[in-house]
């Protein structure tokens, strides 16, 4: 590809196999959220440049024989791809951690599982098929799978290469060409993965990225003519948009949206595991994850002893930049999500709620000019406030106490969203008497949030439509086509 200078940090849109500049050569510069300064510059698009990189997709699709071709072609090379990431695994975990802040750690564990992902993901490519069904007379019937075309998929910016290729990998194994959006905070691995799309045997155009501002941009690929099918990751707001417009035109939508995940403590539970893998689900990332374990709820019996847990932990987390050895928590993306989260934390004291542990910005001087939100903790925050509600997408984490069963459940289920639950307990038959009740479209037991590329992703309610990755995930990229043929041959017997 003819590639902009990536050496002198400069990143282009990505359309039918060149990367370029845009149609008006407007940049922005992306900051690194520990310290605020500007590290690269990536090219802005416009209309036209969305309507090109559509254009191109649409070509390709028609006319490179990527989706024609056997399965087993597009399994190498996504195979490749996963090979020349892999070897680029450092290069990709800094630029990700640079322009997101999350750890040196988090990014290398994306980027692995970014790899993973395609090699999964390959081995399914050329296992696309249909089937053949009885029909009375003397016929013939069977059907096939088929690629979409044109798929549009816009990331958000949380896992900004984990969260874009989980949707795309599965829409090229299917054949189809992709229009990638990532979020306008962190285009970069985006871009840089696209890339390497040429070296690793994916046909020019088959892998399309422009950067962009959401509504603008993001809208205009959706309401594209070629537009066959939109991936979206990211809120709740902005996928029930996109659903109304891909409904005028019955697209098919996957929306993995925001949660507002609960977290609850039996009195059996193993409180110093536990207290670990409460603190990875809402201080992991710095809490920016949309499947943030958010909302504890603990019984009466064992409330203060895990409260003190929390609390020591909290406090001990190591924050600063991403890079630096031994740093545990990050900057938050930028000052606008950080200043999102300390106006929680205030509405948060105003509701009701005691502040445990964190509770505002850190006050180390040397984090003075990046994001940094102290890991809070927040008790009695009553259900019906807003911080108790409404997702805060950063490290706070508010904690009620339970009197039974059916009270943990109810205190679970009593939200708008339904993405992910999980349940700390020893007990067998409390854990999956408990995970068959909760409305969560991914239950975890003794766990922090996990999940790995063979596992179904998706949220119930308002935290989602469909599902990303695992073994079916293929065919939401694909349609099925019905075939009969009549034979013409009198009737047998056998
Ligand atoms: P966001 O909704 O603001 O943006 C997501 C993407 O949509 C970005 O690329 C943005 O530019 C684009 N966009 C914005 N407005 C648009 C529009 N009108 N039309 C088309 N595209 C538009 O979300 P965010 O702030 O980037 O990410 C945080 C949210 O994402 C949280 O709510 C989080 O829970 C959610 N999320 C969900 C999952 C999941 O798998 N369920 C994973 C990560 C993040």
């Amino acid at each position: 590809m003819a590639a902009m200078a990536a050496a002198s940090g400069t990143y282009g849109l990505v359309i039918g196999g060149r990367e370029e500049p845009g149609n008006r050569g407007e940049t922005r510069g992306v900051l690194n959220p520990a310290t605020n300064v500007p590290f690269a510059q990536v090219a802005v698009a416009d209309a036209d440049d969305a309507r090109r990189a559509m254009e191109a997709a649409d070509a390709a699709f028609r006319q490179s024989g990527w989706a024609a071709d056997d399965g087993a072609r597009r399994a190498k090379a996504l195979l490749s791809l996963a090979r020349l990431l892999e070897e680029r695994e450092e290069a990709f975990a800094r630029l990700e951690t640079e322009n997101m802040g999350k750890t040196l750690r988090e990014a290398r564990v994306d980027i692995g599982f970014v790899v993973r992902t395609l090699e999964y993901i390959a081995g399914l490519a050329d296992k696309i098929q249909g089937e053949t069904i009885p029909v009375p007379g003397s016929r013939f019937d069977y059907t096939v799978r088929e690629p979409l075309g044109v798929t549009v998929h816009i990331a958000p910016w949380n896992y900004p290469l984990l969260l874009a290729m989980r949707s795309v990998a599965p829409a090229l194994a299917a054949g189809n060409a992709v229009v990638l959006k990532p979020a306008s905070l962190t285009p970069l691995t985006a871009i840089a993965i696209a890339r390497l799309a040429h070296d690793a045997g994916i046909p020019d155009g088959i892998l399309n990225v422009v950067n962009g501002p959401g509504g603008a941009i993001g809208e205009a690929l959706v309401r594209d003519p070629r537009c066959r099918s939109v991936s979206f990751t990211g809120s709740s707001e902005v996928g029930l948009r996109i659903a109304e417009i891909a409904a005028g035109r019955l697209l098919p939508v996957t929306l993995e949206l925001g949660g507002k995940s609960p977290v609850l403590v039996f009195p059996d539970a193993d409180l110093d595991r536990a207290t670990r893998g409460i603190a990875l689900g809402i201080f992991g990332n710095a809490g920016q994850m949309c499947w943030a374990a958010s909302r504890l709820a603990v019984h009466e019996s064992v409330r203060d002893a895990l409260f003190e847990r929390l609390r020591k932990i909290a406090e001990a987390t190591k924050l600063g930049p991403g890079t630096e050895d031994g740093v545990e928590m990050g900057p938050v993306v930028s000052r606008d999500q950080e200043a999102r989260i300390l106006e929680y934390i205030d509405a948060a004291r105003q509701e009701g709620g005691k502040v445990v542990a964190g509770g505002g910005r850190a006050s180390d001087p040397r984090l003075a000019a990046g994001n940094f939100v102290l890991p809070t903790v927040v008790a009695d925050l009553p259900a019906s406030s807003r911080a108790g509600r409404e997702e805060i997408f950063g490290p706070v984490l508010s904690a009620v106490s339970f009197t039974d069963t059916d009270d943990a459940v109810r205190i679970a289920n009593d939200t708008t969203y339904g993405l992910f639950a999980s349940v700390w307990t020893r007990d067998l038959a409390t854990a999956l008497t408990v995970a068959r009740r909760l409305e969560a479209g991914m239950v975890s037991v003794n766990e922090p949030p996990i999940t790995f590329p063979q596992t179904p992703f998706g949220g119930f309610k308002q935290s989602g439509l469909g599902f990303e990755q695992g073994l079916h995930v293929v065919e939401s990229y694909t349609r099925r086509k019905n075939v009969v043929v009549n034979l013409g041959a009198p009737k047998r017997r056998t």
